[in-house]
């Protein structure tokens, strides 16, 4: 029976590799993520009835487990199936929250079985390390929730990072002090250390800017991910081990890819506080004038274009205008017009969020740009279509030195002929901060919610 849970093990560690690799390509993403979670389902239910201990006993409690199973599976697949796609990032965040606290909560209990005895070196770090970051995890991913769905606020005070160094350094000096004091009294430095640990991760995330959340979602996300994997060295369990280090790695790549991609370092995420909300702005009244674009000029220019490129934001998102821009895309292409769409890695609410958001309306894959592509090209479109995007093109982060979004890559849609941007108002993006994109002479504003801007744009090209 062992050897066939270890082949089990073995199993789902494969499906999750393979899981993952596919989740890297939209097209194959769908069919990764059935493939990890079906070698998930597989080690949970070959552990719950095959699992033995060293006495040869089986698991007990399946009353427990199987409720907790219901529902934790109809809580997690009702809310997955209501959530908006803007709300992807906060519900990630939830549910990473979750995973922090199973780590936590796994040594906790570990702890309680090992308390008042003599503690074994190497079982005492995978309790210790499994309690700290698990603990930073969930109260770190909690607050992450609630300042993305707007519940809470950015909080920061003066010296709050060495506050949050100096608390820090207490915890590893808890830790330390547990396995070190006597018996009788190591519980009080261990719930000591569990109770600072969870203040940590509050006072970690508190300050952290809007902007700069996703970024410390993606590390939350790594560090339970090295939170499962000690409970995977405490059960002797492959599985958890394996799908703990691969979180904890992936997790780990992409808080560097997407601080490489607002070039920014993961000190300067941290501790940078951009996009709170203290985030210096220009005023409109430094940029002067725009100007506005009626929908039959803004159709007229893209039908005798030669070339368009769509830059896709958060707005297109929010309006749940995908399948209309595929619409409008498919009709310039009819009348000739070569038409692309220009992503930006951050474009959105979450990574990859602009091209899932596309394929959800059948955009052929060919047509999207990614940023380095898309810059190239600029210099021979004709027209940029800008659909509720804005940090993502705002010039200042090239050009002013005193902006907080200064050094980020952005797509140099002012290399075009035209720039048309579609947005409700003048009202800046999730930085918080103007673009003086808008205000330049080759510039158009088109007023309006993307979606009926769209249907309006669908009607006039037909007509043109
Ligand atoms: P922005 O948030 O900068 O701008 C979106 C714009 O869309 C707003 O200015 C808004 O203007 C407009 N808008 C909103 N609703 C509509 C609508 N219904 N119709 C038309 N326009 C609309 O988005 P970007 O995609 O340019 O940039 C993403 C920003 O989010 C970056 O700062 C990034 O760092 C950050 N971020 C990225 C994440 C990621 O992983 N991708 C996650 C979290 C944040 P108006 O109100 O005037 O309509």
């Amino acid at each position: 029976m062992f050897s066939i849970l270890t082949i089990i093990y073995l199993i789902a560690s494969v499906t999750f590799i393979i899981g993952l690799k596919m989740l890297s390509h939209p097209e194959t993403a769908r069919k990764g993520n059935l493939i990890a979670a079906g070698g998930m389902a597989l080690a949970i239910f070959g552990t719950i009835f095959l699992y033995e201990n060293a006495g040869g006993q089986k698991l007990g409690n399946l009353i427990w487990m199987f409720g907790a199973l219901v529902v934790g599976g109809v809580l997690g697949s009702v809310s997955s199936r209501r959530v908006k796609m803007t709300q992807m990032p906060e519900m990630v965040s939830l549910f990473n929250g979750m995973g922090g606290a199973c780590a936590m909560l796994i040594s906790l209990i570990e702890f309680n079985k090992i308390s008042g005895s003599e503690i074994e070196l190497g079982h005492y770090i995978a309790i210790v390390f499994g309690l700290v970051i698990g603990s930073i995890s969930f109260a770190g991913s909690i607050i992450a929730y609630l300042k993305l769905s707007g519940k809470q606020k950015d909080i920061s005070f003066k010296g709050q990072h060495i506050f949050n160094a100096m608390l820090f350094a207490i915890i590893l000096a808890g830790a330390v002090l547990t396995y070190f004091a006597p018996v009788e009294n190591a519980h009080i430095y261990f719930y000591g250390t569990f109770a600072l640990a969870i203040l940590y991760g509050i006072f970690f995330v508190l300050p952290i800017g809007g902007a700069d959340m996703p970024v410390v979602i993606s590390l939350l996300n790594s560090l339970t991910g090295v939170a499962a994997a000690c409970g995977g060295f405490l059960y002797d369990n492959k599985a958890m081990l394996t799908g703990g280090i691969l979180v904890g790695a992936a997790g780990t790549l992409l808080t560097v890819l997407m601080c490489k991609a607002m070039n920014r370092s993961l000190l300067n995420v941290i501790i940078g506080n951009w996009g709170a909300s203290n985030a210096a702005t220009a005023s409109s009244e430094a940029y002067g004038a725009y100007k506005e674009v009626t929908i039959s000029d803004a159709a007229m220019l893209m039908s005798y274009a030669k070339k368009v490129i769509i830059v896709p934001g958060y707005g297109l998102a929010v309006a749940q205008a995908q399948h209309t821009c595929h619409e409008l895309e498919k009709i310039l292409t009819d009348k000739g017009v070569e038409v692309s769409y220009a992503i930006h890695p951050v474009a959105g609410r979450m990574p990859g969020h602009m091209n899932v958001l596309l394929a959800e309306a059948d955009v052929a894959y060919e047509k999207l740009e990614e940023m380095e592509d898309a810059n190239g090209n600029f210099k021979t479109t004709d027209v940029v279509l800008i659909l509720g995007a804005n940090d993502v093109v705002n010039p200042a982060a090239k050009n002013d030195p005193t902006s907080p979004i200064y050094g980020m890559p952005i797509l140099e849609v002012e290399q075009a002929k035209n720039v048309i941007v579609n947005k409700r108002s003048m009202k800046p993006g999730y930085a918080g901060i103007e673009n003086a994109l808008f205000f330049q002479p080759k510039t158009s504003m088109l007023f309006g919610d993307a979606k009926k801007i769209l249907q309006d744009l669908c009607t006039e090209v037909k007509a043109n």
